[in-house]
């Protein structure tokens, strides 16, 4: 299952380790992110989005074999999609939004 596109209008945003995430039921990291959107529980890690990302929006989260992408920096996308068409478990949502 990727990433849910509408997971705005299924989850509620809730706090897990400091982080404010969106969560449901059966969530156990939830997603982090609004316009790019890691959902933490199918991020397997592997660093793709981190290497493709042109404008390097994503750090390191948690550490070993728990360790995520996460989008730190979203508010710097470019929206090049790069990070969505490399993520082998379709773990993240890019959505773009006209920038004020
Ligand atoms: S869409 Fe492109 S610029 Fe935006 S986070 Fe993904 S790889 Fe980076």
């Amino acid at each position: 299952m990727p990433i849910d596109p509408d997971f705005q209008k299924h989850r509620q945003v809730t706090m897990h380790d400091n982080l404010q995430v969106w969560k449901d039921s059966g969530s156990k990291f939830g997603i982090f992110g609004t316009d790019v959107a890691v959902d933490f529980d199918l991020c397997v890690g592997d660093g793709a989005c981190i290497e493709v990302c042109p404008v390097n929006v994503f750090d390191w989260h948690y550490q070993g074999e728990d360790k995520k992408a996460i989008p730190s920096r979203e508010r710097d996308c470019i929206y090049c999609f790069g990070c969505e068409a490399v993520c082998p478990k379709f773990a993240i949502r890019v959505t773009p939004v006209v920038k004020k």
